[in-house]
């Protein structure tokens, strides 16, 4: 399999554009749920940058379990994210639903994510082998680790190396939380896989207020990076507002992140003073 690590080997180091993920010190893509309009979209861009994250991510096209909720700007949408990009430098990382829209959205975001719902869609995955651009591949709401990392397989095998998988939340019986955040899981791919895994405890868990709590773990449990929904008002989103964090909450967020980078390089740099 070319998904799975080799005794000694090193973690795949996934460049997007000037970002990486994998390289020992967590990443951190943020954003809104969906792009809604080119004010809310700069606002939270803007947001994104002060707070230190390197990746804008935000929707265009929105795969919604409804089809009369709000299915994002599509076309629109991406023109908005790459003005974003241009504004503050962010790279921007979006989904794509399927196979036949991979060239234009591959046309204007620098890495792109296939949600959950499409973690199977083999023809999806094929075409992202060729995309030429990294690809986040969101776990199924109800895939075992085998079936995620066989999902990363089809598009390593069609030419595309650079994938990061991503925990979102597996369905449970539990009620309270949208998801349950399966940190087990992170921490067990990590060891079977050389793609970075990052966490989404804003899908994980649906609640603001378990995100903070929820994305140091995801750290401690060896993730390299976090995905996180910010909105500028979160009551006013259009999508996703429960368990978006507002403008400070995700300040706060980012100095705790920022914390735990620098103990994991001091930890490291302990280890590799033991090792000499
Ligand atoms: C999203 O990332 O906004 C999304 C729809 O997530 P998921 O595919 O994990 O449900
Ligand atoms: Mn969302």
């Amino acid at each position: 399999m070319l998904t799975q690590r080799q005794a000694g080997q090193q973690t795949t180091l996934v460049r997007v554009g000037a970002a990486r993920i994998g390289g020992g010190q967590p990443a951190v893509m943020a954003g809104p749920c969906a792009v809604e309009s080119k004010e809310q979209l700069l606002a939270a861009a803007c947001l994104v940058k002060a707070g230190g994250a390197q990746m804008l991510r935000g929707g265009a096209f929105k795969p919604r379990t409804s089809p009369y909720a709000f299915q994002g700007l599509e076309e629109e949408g991406l023109r908005l994210l790459a003005e974003a990009r241009e504004e503050t430098g962010l790279a921007v990382v979006t989904e794509v639903l399927e196979a036949a829209a991979v060239p234009v959205v591959a046309a204007y975001a620098d890495m792109l994510q296939v949600g959950a719902r499409n973690m199977q869609n083999f023809a999806l995955l094929k075409a992202l082998g060729k995309a030429g651009k990294p690809v986040l591949l969101k776990r199924g709401l109800s895939a075992t680790i085998e079936e995620w990392l066989c999902a990363a397989e089809y598009i390593l095998e069609a030419g595309n190396g650079q994938v990061v998988l991503c925990e979102r939340g597996i369905r449970t019986f539990e009620t309270h939380t949208r998801n349950t955040l399966d940190l087990g899981a992170v921490a067990a791919v990590k060891g079977l896989s050389h793609l970075p895994v990052i966490v989404d405890p804003s899908h994980g868990t649906g609640r603001r207020e378990l995100v903070h709590p929820l994305a140091l773990a995801a750290l401690a449990a060896g993730a390299d990076g976090v995905l996180i929904e910010v909105h500028p008002a979160p009551e006013e989103a259009l999508c996703d507002g429960p368990q978006s964090l507002p403008p400070m909450e995700y300040l706060e967020l980012m100095d705790d992140l920022r914390f735990y980078g620098r103990l994991r390089k001091r930890s490291r740099m302990a280890q590799l003073e033991k090792a000499v």
